[in-house]
């Protein structure tokens, strides 16, 4: 195990996540040895034991596990701030869909490598994503080292890049072929919601999620508009109609579920599927707000979400986290609901569970993968420091990572990149952004 070590990270305190750790849980003046992709070990002053490795020591450091952002779009990233302050219809209708139907892979690829840069750069070292042109997503996190689920969205219109939805099931049993045995890309089922899918489609995307053992990712009950049109097409709400189809399952990832009756929410516990709350992007279309503190309360797992650059307008999970910590207790009137304990989780371990991965993620412990953050508290907006878990839900920014680790390679070190050219990146946007420009919105 020794001579395997190649990096150890230094700080002063660790925040694991991990239950068998006592903590809540933070340690003062830790080391991290990591070996391949794996925790080799967690201690005290393991630079000295692993003399060969590289040693990163940040004596304000704050080590943690890397962000799992559970939902996102992370090629609409070359759409942020193009049209805000609509109707979740009217954005979608007039000014994205078909802006998307212009979409080409290059402008997919290099736009993923935009919010790839972003991610990393704000924490977060997984991320669950549902667009077009997954194949260059797959690619992108592939070549920058970042680690993917990565589903092609279905729906009954033809799809930009795969035309009719038999052509869509062809391209993505290439995808799970492809990856069937990478180290950082999943693939997943992702139909986009059921307004845009219709019942058989609902089901074929289900076939091919049971026949892969895949996660069912798909956008659910979202707006009061999609409740109202699920009513009036099949008599009941969107949950209600995936249980009737046979749908709801513990490999469901739904995103939003916004607009829930107490039905819905025991139909949700019972079928253990998972949620991934998109605070910030509800806001700003003004979808209204997920109940996630009696989503937790009937022990459904929960995970963050930033959703798509497009309407958040980023893909900071730091800034979700402070929303989704403050968003609930104006809801409930309640200062103790979502306590910054609660958040953190559902950023890290909570989203590992959505992913089904926490064996392998979320949380800080030896024999787990080498996904995680490193922050540097000696900062102005961090002093004092008395709960460092307060501090990262209330207080710290993306901007505060210094350091960056994932599958055991370091991508990010003291801010700077090192998988991928962040300023060829931000050159390549600023081209996209002027054929954007010239769509018809
Ligand atoms: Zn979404």
């Amino acid at each position: 195990m020794q001579k395997d070590v190649h990096l150890v990270l230094s700080g002063r305190w660790l925040i694991s996540m991990d239950d068998a750790r006592q903590e809540q849980q933070t340690e003062e003046g830790v080391s991290i040895a990591i070996a391949g992709d794996t925790i080799a070990e967690i201690g005290h002053s393991l630079a000295c034991k692993y003399p060969d490795a590289q040693h990163l020591h940040c004596p304000h450091g704050l080590i943690m596990p890397g962000l799992i952002n559970t939902h996102t779009h992370a090629a609409m990233s070359c759409f942020r701030g193009l049209a805000d302050d609509l109707q979740l219809m009217t954005w979608l209708t007039q000014h994205i869909f078909p802006r998307e139907a212009q979409l080409t892979k290059e402008m997919v690829y290099h736009a993923t490598l935009l919010s790839i840069c972003e991610m990393i750069k704000s924490g977060t070292t997984s991320f669950n994503d549902m667009y077009l042109f997954e194949q260059e997503v797959a690619a992108a996190a592939a070549t920058a080292k970042m680690r993917a689920w990565v589903g092609e969205g279905f729906f009954d219109f033809p799809s930009p890049n795969y035309g009719q939805l038999e052509k869509g099931v062809e391209y993505v049993e290439e995808l799970f072929a492809k990856y069937a045995h990478h180290d950082l890309v999943t693939i997943t089922v992702t139909p986009h919601a059921v307004y845009t899918c219709n019942p058989a489609l609902l089901q074929r995307a289900h076939a091919l999620a049971d026949q892969q053992k895949s996660l069912y990712h798909i956008h659910l009950a979202e707006t009061k508009e999609e409740v109202k049109t699920c009513r009036e097409r099949y008599g009941c709400t969107p949950v209600q109609h995936l249980e009737n189809l046979g749908l709801l399952h513990e490999r469901v990832v739904a995103a939003h579920c916004v607009i829930l009756e107490e039905e819905d929410r025991d139909l949700l516990a019972k079928r253990r599927v998972k949620i991934t709350h998109c605070p910030e992007s509800n806001m700003k279309l003004a979808s209204g707000i997920a109940p996630v503190q009696q989503l937790l309360n009937q022990g459904i797992t929960v995970g963050l979400g930033t959703d798509g650059s497009a309407s958040n307008n980023d893909v900071d999970m730091f800034g979700e986290m402070s929303t989704a910590a403050k968003l609930h207790k104006v809801r409930d009137l309640d200062p103790t609901a979502m306590s910054a304990a609660t958040v953190l989780h559902a950023a890290t371990l909570g989203g590992a569970k959505v992913l089904g991965r926490e064996t392998q993620l979320g949380s800080l412990a030896v024999g787990k993968k080498a996904d995680l953050i490193v922050l540097d508290m000696n900062q102005p907006h961090l002093t004092p420091l008395y709960n460092p878990v307060s501090h990262l839900v209330y207080a710290a920014k993306g901007s505060d990572v210094l350091h960056s680790v994932i599958n055991g390679r370091l991508v990010m070190c003291n801010r700077q990149l090192t998988t991928l050219d962040e300023t060829a990146v931000l050159a390549e946007m600023g081209k996209i952004s002027k054929r954007v420009q010239q769509m018809a919105g």
